[in-house]
This record gives structure tokens, sequence and C-alpha cells, in this order.
């Protein structure tokens, strides 16, 4: 027993203190040990895996009342807190005594039941089953849970895409073609009509002496019995011209019948009607009224039980509504119709529900960041002439901005709390000399710096750069690679132990159980949202506390950072060094491709080289990939640029493999690289001027700024040549639209920002469990809030670091419960 997660150890360690003093001074004398174990589980969860977690949960319970108890539940107390606590990480013998001196002890003492599962939670109404809804039968219900709605909690959070205001009815002289609008009216005729099509046809007289003619084409034989003359109706739709000139016509309006059924005492049956309306997004095989019915009775029904979870002092400085107010004015408008009315979707009770989603995110990153700030870290002394010497030994002066982030890193390092800083910058804006000034500033007070890379490419590739830019300082640089020989990587291994490689460069493999530093202090992670949290806090955890940098190169957009790495502190890397030539950018048609071709060919001509990219495809589609590849580079060679020499990396190459061909690429022995987007990072030839992209729809705009700045690295100006598909269902004017964005510009923001309201935040980071897709927040959408919810959220853990004050006990229930999953997921930072 007792391995477990060093990260996880880490956390939790701090609670062998208290129980080494029980060993010697007896549980009577332990105090404040629930708040204790409160305060460090809830910094522990972070680590915790999916099995570890319900171990903390019961850790946590395991000292429940510990203070107010006699001495008997004390021992009991102490006896299961060390063994959950023996589960997750290693106890010294001394302390597991105490889980067995009370059963096997003083015998007086009855043995301790283990508890096998976590407290059940109290079953919760939003969790039942839509079908548990009057109205909704089994058919229904497979309906709506094929739309993701299992239950009234998924119902109610299920908001309308927009509203309809049927408030006042129109006549039909009134109603603009073209629009939609509520009419009133008799019933004149109803007949079916046998034309090219079948179909069944009202007529409909308002009050005006006005007609329409509303028109089913899809409809059930009863729908002509509910349609008797001279029935009062309302009628709901956009009205259309009619054809052959005739009069105006609405097809499959809503209508109510206003003497249902010639029972005019029969009650009004839904809320589709003198109101607005609101319009959901279409469930398969439910018409909207259907739909709203149930919506309706979730709303009437549930809303009841939702919580407010939000401090009570919170609402009131933001003036936002009571949850179950918003939700019900969200879903039936009354207090906000005509505000939603209008068609502002962003209205106060969107506002209310999106700010509860972003605070709570936000808070999660506010305790995260607040347990990295407590405890005491390294405080390297970066003395300014060091640095000053470090820089200018540099090939060349820092940009403005390179030197800002540098000063930004150097405070933190100096100071005693852990840096836990995110260095952001397009590709190219040089993060690898900030990178190497900060290892060398640790490396200077005898500590080691480690660099993790997401490839091992990538990894290479920085090993190269820091060589050269340390153009022979006596400092260490290894590369742990996982193209090493068994001999290699234990020598390698050797010097990481022993100090002497100073600073190091890998993959995830740094971040494994093997691997061991000397004296670590300072972590730099490159990409940092292809790690999972695991992996950075196993990398933490092979120093003491050591500083964390965090550089990545997709310009997230600051919403989006706010959420991802809101625990951190940013610097930004917003000019390029000087001397880039701009990347000419154009989309070509597959009827095209023969144009781009030969801007790949003059290129040849005056000696430069080109990758052309093939879209990735899903891990289980490898070999077709492989085949793709192949294919692709065969035919290049043969049909297109015969006589020029051609290299080929895939996904299914080994990583020596892949090496050679790109060390081939690199020496310019091949003038093409056709090539997965393996290469979407980290490769570095200046000779190369033209990125050639196949299937260029396919890609996330982000991505193919990234690809795109893989040319641009020499002196010659660049050309990025996106090609797209021939299908036309990838390739419609929104396609075309989203491209046009990489011809105008190169901003990785702007691009980024694009791509964030296309694509949302999950797929943006190429990941669809980033725990940053919301039910109702829009991060493109909703800055406002989301920095009024981060303030909020920063100010509160400030105030009340533990939560333990009783208008905040509801939040930090629903953080610790029913969030708690993607909270984890948002906490990569
Ligand atoms: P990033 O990692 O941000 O994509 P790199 O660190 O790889 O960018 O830098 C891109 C290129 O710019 C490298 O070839 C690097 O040597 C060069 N470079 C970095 N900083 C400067 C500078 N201040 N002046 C001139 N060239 C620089
Ligand atoms: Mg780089």
């Amino acid at each position: 027993m007792g391995q477990g997660d060093p990260g996880l150890s880490l956390a939790l360690s701090p609670l062998l203190q208290p129980l080494r003093f029980a060993t010697r001074a007896g549980v009577s004398r332990l105090t404040g040990l629930e708040a204790l174990v409160a305060k460090v589980v809830e910094q522990a969860r972070a680590y915790a895996s999916e099995a570890s977690a319900a171990r903390l949960e019961r850790l946590a319970q395991s000292v429940h009342g510990f203070d107010e108890s006699s001495e008997a539940d004390r021992q009991r107390a102490i006896a299961a807190l060390v063994r959950e606590l023996g589960a997750l990480l290693p106890i010294p013998a001394e302390i597991s005594a105490l889980a067995r001196s009370v059963s096997g002890g003083s015998g007086k003492l009855p043995a301790v039941p283990v508890q096998a599962t976590a407290p059940k939670a109290p079953a919760d109404p939003l969790s039942t089953p839509v079908i548990h809804l009057r109205g909704v039968g089994p058919a229904i219900a497979e309906k709506l849970e094929a739309k993701g709605l299992r239950t009234v909690g998924d119902l109610l959070l299920n908001l309308p895409r927009k509203y309809e205001d049927r408030r006042t009815p129109r006549t039909v002289a009134q109603a603009p073609v073209g629009e939609r609008s509520v009419i009133a009216g008799r019933i004149l005729k109803a007949q079916e009509a046998h034309g090219r099509r079948r179909r069944l046809e009202v007529l409909v007289r308002d009050a005006a002496g006005g007609t329409l003619v509303c028109i089913w084409f899809h409809y059930r034989p009863s729908l002509l019995q509910r349609f008797r003359p001279p029935a009062q109706v309302l009628v709901s739709g956009e009205v259309r011209e009619g054809y052959r000139g005739g009069g105006k016509v609405m097809h499959h309006p809503d209508v109510e019948l206003l003497e249902a059924e010639g029972d005019p005492s029969a009650p009004r049956d839904d809320d589709s009607f003198g109101r607005v309306v609101p319009v959901y997004t279409d469930v398969e095989g439910l018409p909207q009224r259907t739909f709203r019915r149930i919506e309706k009775r979730a709303v009437d029904e549930y809303v009841g039980f939702v919580d407010d979870v939000l401090p009570a002092p919170v609402r009131r400085r933001r003036r936002l509504l009571a949850l179950p107010d918003a939700l019900r004015e969200a879903h039936f408008p009354d207090k906000f119709a005509p505000e939603l009315a209008r068609g502002a979707l962003d209205g106060e009770p969107r506002r209310r529900l999106a700010f509860e989603e972003l605070f709570l995110v936000q808070l999660g990153l506010a305790l995260r960041r607040r347990g990295v700030k407590v405890e005491p870290g390294i405080a390297f002394r970066g003395l300014p002439d060091a640095v000053d010497r470090i820089v200018s030994s540099l090939p060349w002066a820092l940009t403005g901005a390179q030197q800002r982030a540098l000063a930004d890193i150097a405070a933190d390092m100096r100071k005693p709390e852990p840096m836990n800083r995110l260095l952001q910058g397009d590709v190219g804006s040089g993060k690898t000399a900030v990178a190497l000034c900060a290892a060398r500033i640790a490396v200077e007070d005898g500590y080691q710096a480690a660099l993790m890379a997401p490839t091992e490419i990538l990894a290479e590739q920085h090993a190269r750069s820091l060589r050269m830019l340390l153009r022979g300082a006596p400092v260490h640089v290894e590369l742990v690679s996982g193209s090493l020989s068994q001999r290699e990587r234990e020598h390698a291994a050797r010097l990481l132990r022993s100090g002497v490689a100073q600073i190091v460069v890998g993959t995830h493999a740094l971040a494994e159980e093997a691997t061991g530093f000397h004296k670590l202090g300072l972590a730099i992670i490159d990409e940092q949202h292809r790690f999972g949290v695991l992996t950075r806090a196993n990398l933490m955890s092979k120093g003491h506390r050591p500083d964390v940098l965090v550089m990545t190169a997709t310009p997230i957009p600051r919403t989006l950072a706010l959420t991802l790495y809101g625990d951190l502190d940013a610097s930004v890397l917003d000019e390029l060094p000087p001397g880039r030539t701009p990347i000419a950018t154009k989309v070509y048609r597959d009827s095209a491709r023969e144009k781009a071709y030969d801007v790949v060919r003059r290129e040849l001509k005056a000696g430069r080289q080109t990758y052309v990219v093939l879209p990735l495809v899903e891990e289980s589609e490898k070999l077709a990939d492989l085949k793709a590849a192949t294919q692709e580079r065969d035919r290049l060679a043969m049909d297109v640029f015969p006589g020029v020499s051609l290299g080929l990396v895939h996904g299914r190459q080994s990583a020596a493999e892949r090496n050679e061909e790109m060390e081939r690429f690199r020496r310019g022995e091949t003038k093409i690289l056709v090539a997965t987007t393996v290469i979407e990072v980290g490769v570095d030839v200046p000779n190369a001027t033209v990125m050639l992209i196949e299937h260029a729809e396919r890609f996330g705009l982000s991505q193919l700024h990234q690809l795109r700045g893989r040319v641009g690295r020499g002196a010659a100006k660049s050309h990025c040549l996106l090609l797209t598909g021939t299908s036309g269902a990838e390739w419609g004017p929104a396609a075309r639209k989203r491209l046009q964005v990489m011809e105008e510009t190169t901003d990785g923001f702007r691009i980024a920002e694009a791509d964030l309201e296309v694509r949302g935040p999950g797929e943006l980071l190429g990941t669809k469990q980033s725990g940053i897709d919301f039910a109702v927040a829009k991060l493109a959408r909703d800055q406002t809030i989301l920095n009024e919810a981060r303030e909020e959220a920063f100010a509160l853990v400030e105030e009340d670091p533990e939560m333990r004050r009783p208008e905040n006990a509801a939040v930090r229930e629903q953080l610790l419960h029913r969030w708690r999953g993607r909270l984890s997921l948002a906490r990569v930072g």
C-alpha cells in the first residue's frame, strides 16, 4: 500500500506533522485538525485521480467534528484518517501504528467499521429523469435523451435559442411578408386539397375582414377534425406571398384554438400565445410546441428546487437575479419580456446564469492559485548584473517584449513564493530565449532547470536552440529523448541525478517516476495545455516547490486565458523579433491547385524548400493516414515535381525514423517535406519558404496559424498556400469566409478570437474535455461577465480563503460536489 502519486503525496504531506505529534502527545492534545484536513484536502484535490478523489473525500469526512469529540471518538477518527492516508501516500511506521492502536489496542474500544463508499449525497430533485415529467413517455424521453436532455436539470439549463413576441396579434393586412406574425381570426373553411402535393388548407378571416390561408403539407388526418369553422384561432408563423398572386399564406403555423374543441371552458393548453415565447433548438421529432410544454412543466415543477449558491453579497453587488427567477425568466419571460422580445439574448436572466458558471470556475482557479502561493518556495538571487550578463551573452538584443517578460520572471524568481507564470507569445516571438534566461538564473544559484515539451521533435528543437543561444557558455544542456539507447539513457539519468546536467530538456518522460533530479529549481513547461494536470504536478514534485513557467504558442484570447490559466500570472510577447518578412497567404480552390504548385516551383528554383501538410487523422485511422501520406508523396514526386527529392514524415514512424527525415530536410537533402501535422510544432528550417496545406478547411484557424509560423523564419519572403478540398459539404461559403481571415491577418490573437467564435473553446484547443465549454456562458461574448465574475471570485478567496463564512457555505458545497469534475479539468494551469 501507499505508493500513490507524487503530486498528491506532496499535497497531503502537511498532515504527517500533526499525526507524528499525536503519536507522542496523544490525540487529546490535537486541536484544529478538522480545519487542517479540510484545507489540505482542498489543495490536494487538484492532484487527485478518479480513484483517489473518493478517498480524499473520506479523508475529509473522517475527522468531522474532531475538536468536539470525546477521546475515544478522536482515537477512532485518527485511525480512520491514517488508514485513508496510508492508501494515498507512504507513511512512517510510527504513524501507521495509530491506525492499529484502536482495534488491536486497549480492547475496550469497538473496532471501527471501515466505510466502503463515500457518504451518499442527498438525492437531487434536479437529477429526476425526464420521463418522470407528466406528458413525457418513453418515446419522447428517447428523443430528449438523444439531444443530451436526460434530467430535469438538463431541461432547465437548455435555454431558448431566441424569443418570439406573440403578445399583440396583427391583422392580415398589418402582417409584413417575410416576417413572423401572430394573427387572430375565425376559421372559415378547412379542407384537404389534392394538387401536385396533398395538403391541408385552413382559411382564416381576421376581424378586419382580411383572409389568410394556413397550409400543412405534413399532417395527421385528425388535424382536419380540429379545425372546425367557425372556431376562433390564433396562428403564428412566417407570412408569405401566396401562389397565383392570391393573398397571404403561412406554412405549418403554430395554432391555438381559443375555444378548444367545442368546449369554451377548456383551459388554454400551453404558453405558446399571448406572451413572449421561447424558441428552442429543435429536438428531432418533437414539435416546438410540444417541447415548449415539456420545458414549461420542468420549470414550473422543479425550478423551486434549484439552490441559489451565489453568495448574497455578490448577488447584491452585481445586481444579479436569484437563480430560480433567472431560470424562469429565461424560459418563459415575464418581467423581462419586453427586453427579451427585442431579441436581447444577453439579457438579465442569461447574465445571471453565465455569471454563475464563470464565477465557479474562477473560484476554483482562485483557490488553486492561493494553494500554490501560501507555502514558501525558492527565492533565487537573480542579481541584476548576473541577469545583464546572461542577456548580453545572447546573439542579439532582446525585443522590448522579451525584456518585459524577463523582468517579470526575474522578479517572481526572487520572491520566496513559488512562481506560477504564463509566458504567452505567438509563434516565432522568441519564447525560447526568455526561457533560457530564466533557466540560467536558476543555474547561477546551483539549481537545475527542466524544460518539458509535448513532442520529441520539439524537445530536440529546444535543446538545439538552447545550445545555439548559449554559444559555448559553460552550461550543460542535456536532452532526455525517447530515441536514446538504453545506455545513453542511463548515462543521462546519472547526469540528472548528480546535477551535472544543469538544463534538462525532454518530453513528459521528465515527469515520470524514474526520472530524478539533483536539485530542480525551475520547471518550464511548453505548450502546456497538451499536458494533463498530473504531468505538471509530477514534474513539480521532482523538486521542492520549484518555480513554474508555462509557455504557450497558441495565442489564447484573453477570455479563454483567464479561464484556462486564470491562476497564473501572465506575460505576453506581443512583438516579433526584427528582420521577419511577412508571409503571403492565399486560399486556392482545388481547381486552381496548379497555380499553387507554380509558387512552389518558383521557390524551389530559387533554392528554397517547401512543406506540404496533409490533414491529421484520428488515432484509429493511422493506417489510412500512412497510406494517404505515402500516396501523396508518390503523386507529387511523379506527376507534379519530377526530379525533386521529397521526404515524408507521418504518425506511424518511430521517433528515430522521423528525426532522420527531419534531419535530411534540415540539411537540404530533401526539398519538399510531405507531412501530417506532426510538424505543427517545433521545426525551425529558415530555408523553407513555402507552407502548402491540403484540405485547409479541415483545420482550425489557430492550427493553420501555427503551421504557417513554420515558414518566414529566414530573411526571404515566404508563402502559405491553403488548398481547399473538393467536397461541397465542407467547403461552403462559411468555410471560405473563415479561411479568408488567414489571408487578412497574421495576428495570432485576432485569428484565435475568430476561431473562438466559430468553433468554441474546447475545439479551439483541440480537446473536447477541457472543461471550458459552458452551458450558458459564451466566452467570445461574455467578456464583461467574465471580468466581473473573476473579480468577485478572487476577492472572495482573499477575504475568506477557506470559505467558512455562512454566506459562502452554499457555493463551497457546489464547488466541492456538483462541479468538481468540470473544475478539476479547468484547472489546467
Ligand atoms: P517561439 O518559441 O516563441 O516560437 P523562438 O524562441 O523559437 O520563438 O524564436 C524564433 C526565432 O527568432 C529563433 O530563430 C530565434 O533565434 C529568433 N529570435 C528570438 N529572439 C530574438 C531577438 N530578440 N532578436 C532576433 N532574433 C530573435
Ligand atoms: Mg519555440
